[in-house]
């Protein structure tokens, strides 16, 4: 073993040594390190031979503590007590960009695969759902400056089994999509995936079905200089991006309903406008070229002239699109109860130079995961304490319930402040909702403050003027308040809906259903903010109804190689992770736990009254055991089927001494 495998029981503990512990690992390849039955996970930036199918086998059916550290224990303890126990599980990744989440997520959905039933019928639904994975990267992923597959979207994907445990199907639910990014991208990164793998992939023959041109520098929306990327083939991912759509379900008429929408995205980023000024002084916009537009419309059916209309005229009462859509994978629908395992991959805290509504957002997700962490930790141990009959010990920890109310409570949080600057009639500005939250939040600081009801909303005379800070239990974070009103309303105006709605093309009419004239409905739709919250909400829900198990994903350095561990980076990452707290929390009570058996076939050696053959209960093994070693008493407790070791350092002294054997 190299290190400590789990970090509970490093001695001393301190920040330092708990990096000098993951460098250590890292440099000897060991990606992995367990917080108690939490999984760290370091990106190796290259393959390593660990997911073999032979590791697969290795890990199957073993427990948690005979093997090293690997993210298929967590997968296997998670699919046996889903299986065995009927205990519904989720699997929360989390981690900052290019860390490995998805690929964690995708390994432990293979390892599920791997290991549960087999026939026809399971295999087609195991397959469908790993498919699933190629063709929401091809429309949800980009090349970042972080992460050559970045997802530009957190994923929820509830896996169902039926009481054997054999796949049923999936329902995978999308938060918050980049949409601005098919418009614009950062220098030096690319707009999602699929525009470059079709225009890449494609045959001649659908290419010019689609009216495109193989030639990425034709198009607005793809940005120069930096179409290709190393390593990534997007004619070969074409190819398997079509294959993963026919897998999950596609019909060949509704895969090219999408790829003409593909296309017409193309087209319509190459349209330009012109202004004119009109003799009445007004200024009208017109559009420059009208090929485009003619192929656009012809691509998904709809007249030129309405097109023409829509995006020439505004009237005023709006809609706004979905945030969050739900895609079934599989319909799989019994009456028997379903066994469900949830794996959610979600963006990580995001602390950047310029913060904006997106990381305010983001990182209100954080907290809530953050907040469903500390619940549900603790309850497991006071529920794992209970069912052993062990003493119950309170753990101080900190309790991050009020930044989340400072966002969303529903009366002054800043959501719902935002909200009302939004609905509000007359001048509305970004300053405004500032000044509001200055306002609101001060005041509750001054007329709270015994309570500290909203000292996580940060004031001082440092502050820009055009900006707030919030103590995240990550870190301060200053959110620049430019935009929020904006980006909050997320507008679509009518005209384009409804225009959009009157295509000849079902896909387009089923993406509009507000553009239906017969539904028009003049009540404002809900905001981003309070979209996002709901489905948070709904989410948080779901988490706790199931058993967590813990991905912390850390990035070893920003530089996307293999072998550097950059100190800085990865402290920055153990910090706002909460990781030390993790391993406080598991420390302060008992710091291990093992099931009588495996202890005493462990130690057994250690002393001649047990070894070899110790007849009798394994429990009553272990009290010989521990007593003929003079371990002191209050450093252990027995429990129903469990010995809990209270100090590391026990553990060190028995694994010493096994050493020395
Ligand atoms: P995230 O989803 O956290 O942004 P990804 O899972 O997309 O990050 O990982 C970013 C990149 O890092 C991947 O494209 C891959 O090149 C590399 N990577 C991540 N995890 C592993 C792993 N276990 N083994 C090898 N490479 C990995
Ligand atoms: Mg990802």
């Amino acid at each position: 073993m190299i290190g400590v495998g789990d970090m509970v029981l490093l001695e001393p503990l301190s920040e330092d040594s708990f990096l000098e512990n993951l460098r250590n690992r890292f440099d000897h390849n060991e990606i992995y390190t367990y917080i108690g039955s939490v999984v760290i996970s370091m990106n190796p930036y290259r393959s390593l031979p660990i997911f073999t199918p032979d590791k697969v086998e290795e890990y199957r059916n073993r427990n948690f503590y005979e093997l090293s550290p690997h993210i298929y224990a967590l997968a296997d303890e998670a699919y046996r007590s889903l299986r065995d126990q009927d205990k519904d599980q989720c699997i929360l990744i989390t981690g900052e960009s290019g860390a490995g989440k998805t690929e964690a997520s995708k390994l432990v959905m293979s390892y599920v695969a791997a290991v549960c039933g087999k026939g026809q019928e399971v295999n087609k639904v195991k397959e469908q759902l790993l498919q699933s994975n190629p063709v929401l990267e091809a429309f949800g992923n980009a090349k970042t400056v972080r992460n050559d597959n970045s997802s530009r979207f957190g994923k929820y994907m509830d896996i169902e089994f039926d009481f054997k445990g054999d796949p049923l199907g999936g329902v995978i639910s999308n938060y918050l999509l980049e949409k601005s990014r098919v418009v614009k991208q950062p220098r030096g990164e690319r707009n999602f995936h699929i525009f470059y793998q079709l225009l890449s992939g494609a045959s001649e023959d659908t290419l010019k079905k689609l009216k495109l041109d193989r030639d990425f520098s034709k198009y607005n929306y793809l940005s120069l200089d930096s179409a290709a990327v190393n390593g990534l083939d997007d004619a070969a991912n074409f190819r398997t991006v079509r294959n993963a759509m026919q897998i999950v379900g596609f019909m060949e008429d509704e895969v090219q309903s999408v790829l003409e929408l593909v296309a017409a995205v193309l087209k319509l980023g190459n349209i330009e406008f012109k202004h004119e000024s009109r003799c009445n002084g007004t200024d009208e916009s017109r559009i420059k070229d009208k090929n485009d537009l003619k192929e656009m419309c012809e691509l998904l059916g709809i007249e030129q002239s309405v097109l023409e209309r829509a995006f020439s005229y505004r009237t005023v009462e709006a809609k706004m699109e979905k945030v969050s859509t739900t895609l079934n994978v599989a319909q799989a629908q019994t009456k028997a109860r379903h066994k469900v395992m949830g794996v959610l991959d979600i963006y990580g805290f995001e602390i950047f130079e310029d913060n904006s509504f997106e990381q305010f957002i983001i990182n209100y997700c954080n907290e809530k995961l953050q907040q469903i962490f500390i619940e549900l930790t603790l309850r497991e141990e006071q529920e794992e304490y209970v069912r052993e009959g062990i003493e119950w010990t309170n753990i101080e920890y900190f309790n991050n319930a009020i930044i989340c109310d400072l966002i969303e409570n529903n009366q002054n949080g800043i959501l719902a402040m935002l909200d009302e600057e939004c609905l509000r009639p007359g001048t509305v500005t970004d300053e405004t909702f500032l000044d509001k939250l200055n306002t609101i939040c001060a005041e509750h600081q001054h007329f709270e403050s015994r309570l500290s009801k909203n000292s996580k909303f940060l004031t001082d005379h440092s502050l820009p003027h055009n900006c707030f800070r919030i103590q995240h239990y990550a870190g301060k974070v200053l959110y620049r308040v430019e935009g929020f009103v904006d980006k909050n309303n997320d507008l679509l105006y009518r005209d384009l809906s409804q225009a959009m709605y009157k295509a000849n093309h079902s896909l387009i009419k089923q993406l509009f259903p507000e553009g239906n004239p017969a539904k028009v409905n003049l009540k404002r739709p809900p905001t981003a903010g309070s979209q996002f919250k709901t489905s948070v909400g709904t989410l948080m829900k779901n988490l706790q109804t199931k058993n967590p198990n813990y991905i912390r994903c850390i990035k070893p350095n920003d530089k996307k190689a293999s072998h550097i561990f950059t100190d800085s980076l990865v402290r920055h990452q153990v910090r706002y992770l909460g990781l030390m707290e993790n391993v406080r929390v598991r420390r302060a009570g008992y710091a291990f736990r093992q099931a009588y058996e495996p202890c005493l076939e462990r130690y057994k050696m250690l002393c001649k009254n047990t070894w070899p053959h110790w007849r009798g209960p394994a429990r009553e093994g272990v009290e010989v055991l521990m007593a003929d070693l003079q371990v002191p008493a209050e450093e252990f407790s027995y429990g129903r089927s469990k010995i809990f070791i209270r100090n590391p350092r026990t553990l060190f002294f028995l694994e010493e001494r096994r050493r020395q054997c």
